[in-house]
């Protein structure tokens, strides 16, 4: 999988990452279930991202996340 890291989202802290992505549901309007988390360095800098899966058609949902202002 290629990930743009420009588009990344601006976090300031974990809690922000769980409450910008337990804003968004399935285009089918399924709950999202999150499976992992993972840590990733692209040039030097930190990125986190969050995955999840639809409760109800099992569609997979990856939130990048720009953590630079509060690790690293
Ligand atoms: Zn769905």
């Amino acid at each position: 999988m290629v990930r743009d890291f420009s588009n990344a989202l601006k976090a300031s802290s974990v809690a922000e990452e769980y409450e910008i992505t337990r804003k968004h549901k399935c285009e089918c309007g399924g709950q999202l279930k999150f499976i992992h988390q993972l840590l990733l360095n692209n040039e030097d800098r930190y990125y986190d991202e969050l995955q999840y899966v639809c409760v109800e058609c099992n569609k997979q949902y990856e939130f990048l996340f720009d953590i630079n202002s509060f690790f690293g």
